[in-house]
């Protein structure tokens, strides 16, 4: 972020200066000078007080990236095998097997091949989760695993498929319950390919693995697949700096607290930082990662819990760093002044208004 000064900001959302600045003085903000540049959550809480809704564009310019996990999503119909093939799969990590099959629920993963190349598995969006965190801009998923059961009629399948189109991302087909003697991953094929999905072995670029998720048949086979699209689309992400991260699930704890799970999509999150989590904010007190031990600080991909929050977010909620706690207090109440303003007819159209600004 460049830093926008007051003038800019009055000119991209329409409004006077002394508007913004009246803002300004509200939240207890003053400038020196209207040249001055104005922090981004500065910026933001400004244009969500006058009806622009902020989006926060994360530029790695000048930044050094290194190679990251791929991200993954299960979806598919119901009854298809997508909690039985997540279960088969959080046994093949690592983790898993060092603590004897007992990992921590975290609604994410981390299955670590023999090559050091590991895989993150977020298992808790369904549809309806998955398309909040889309709506909210939060695309924390590279790549969606589509379920398919090798015995299971045609008509069921399209709307799974369908929301896996919409996910935007690549595709890997999983045939499920290959184990059935009414399994018929052939025909599963042909169908996948007539509703125009263009599966690799006829010619297009969707993997297909047939797995049994029961008897754990076909899952390095997966694994192999997933690394392989992965390595393919080159996934990268800045390492140092602030953290860009997502909430990918969260609870309220009685002893603990508000609990979040998160997927940082760039930077590294810091045990101690100040952030804004949707409309909440918090002071990191703990970062858990997923066998549930304490660590410092989490990294691109890297799935952890962290604690601290003092309200509870919502899946596909943003988690932003900022610099105090006064900060964090301030664009969380503006936050939360703007969301109940949405339910107003009046600012619904004004927050048709729309300001990107570069982080
Ligand atoms: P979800 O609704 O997609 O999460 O599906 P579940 O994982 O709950 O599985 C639905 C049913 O299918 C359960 O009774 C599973 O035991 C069964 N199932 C899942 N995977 C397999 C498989 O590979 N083979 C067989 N035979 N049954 C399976
Ligand atoms: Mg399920």
């Amino acid at each position: 972020f460049e830093g926008m000064t007051i003038v800019e900001l009055a000119k991209r959302t329409g409004e006077s200066i002394s508007t913004l600045q009246d803002i300004l003085i509200n939240v207890g903000e003053k400038l020196d000078s209207e040249f001055d540049p104005l922090s981004i959550d500065i910026a933001e809480l400004i244009a969500m007080e006058v009806g622009v809704n902020v989006r926060r564009l994360h530029s790695n310019e000048g930044a050094e990236v290194l190679p990251r996990p791929a991200v993954v999503t299960v979806m598919g119909h119901v009854d298809h095998g997508k909690t039985s093939l997540l279960d088969a799969l959080r046994q093949t990590s690592v983790a898993a097997k060092e603590a004897g099959g007992i990992t921590q629920h975290l609604g994410a993963f981390v299955v670590s091949m023999p090559s050091g190349a590991s895989i993150t598995f977020l298992d808790t969006p369904g549809h309806a989760a998955f398309s909040a965190m889309r709506r909210r801009g939060a695309a924390v998923t590279d790549i969606v695993v589509l379920v398919v059961a090798a015995d299971d009629g045609v008509m069921r399948k399209l709307s799974a498929m369908s929301h896996a189109k919409a996910a935007d991302v690549p595709i890997v087909v999983a045939i499920n319950k290959c184990d059935k003697p009414a399994a018929d991953p052939e025909r599963v094929r042909v169908q996948l390919a007539s509703e125009g999905l263009p599966l690799e072995e006829m010619g297009g670029d969707v993997q297909v693995v047939e797995v049994s998720a029961v008897n754990k048949v076909g899952l390095d086979k997966l694994e192999e697949s997933l690394l392989l699209q992965a390595e393919l689309m080159d996934l990268k992400a800045r390492i140092d700096g602030p953290a860009q991260a997502y909430v990918v699930e969260a609870r309220l704890d009685r002893g603990r607290g508000p609990l979040a799970t998160a997927i940082v999509k760039a930077g590294t999150l810091v045990c101690g930082q100040h952030v804004v989590v949707g409309a909440e904010w918090g002071r990191i007190r703990a970062i858990r990662d997923t066998m549930g031990k304490l660590t410092e600080g989490a990294r691109p991909a890297m799935p952890v819990e962290i604690e601290g929050l003092r309200g509870l977010p919502m899946a596909g909620d943003d988690i932003i760093v900022v610099e105090s706690e006064e900060r964090a207090r301030m664009l969380s109440a503006g936050r939360k002044r703007n969301l109940r303003k949405i339910g107003s007819r009046r600012w619904m159209r004004r927050r048709q208004r729309k300001l990107q600004i570069h982080q």
